[in-house]
């Protein structure tokens, strides 16, 4: 097999999970206290803001997210409030050119990525790394086999 051919795809944007944002039970919604929705970058010039606690998360093995040490939560697109972008970023592209991995131009840290072109229903990838330690508590980290059967290996 041409090893080319596993990376295809880009990882972090690609599987879909069932229940994206969505309590199985309505009236259980996480309290998360608002700060622990706002992260930034490791200098601070790039800021985030999620709409809401992300329920879930993914760790990918592929080439890239293994260097990068990502946890990665998903929203719809346009829903994350991002300051300091693009003025403070730098962006990679790689594989089937499809999506952009942003980082902070001055510290380095990955922030978010995010597809070339915008389309209906696309999401955007949030670093969870840059948030608060706490905010992970509540999250599930699914482990997906990014570099190999693009499964999740729970
Ligand atoms: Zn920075």
């Amino acid at each position: 097999m041409h090893v080319g051919l596993r990376v295809r795809r880009f990882c972090i944007l690609s599987p879909v999970k069932s229940g994206v944002g969505h309590h199985k039970n309505p009236g259980e919604s996480i309290m998360v206290e608002t700060q622990l929705l706002q992260g930034s970058c490791h200098c601070g010039a790039v800021r985030l803001t999620l709409p809401s606690a992300p329920e879930q998360a993914t760790k990918c093995n592929c080439s890239l997210c293994r260097r990068l040490g990502g946890l990665w939560a998903y929203y719809e697109f346009g829903t994350v409030r991002i300051e300091g972008h693009p003025e403070n970023t730098a962006e990679y592209i790689w594989g089937d050119k499809t999506l952009r991995t942003i980082r902070c131009k001055t510290c380095g840290c990955a922030t978010h990525c995010a597809l070339l072109v915008a389309e209906a229903g696309g999401r955007h990838g949030v670093n969870l790394n840059n948030f608060d330690p706490r905010l992970h508590e509540s999250v599930r980290v699914r482990r997906f086999d990014g570099a190999d059967t693009w499964t999740f290996l729970d």
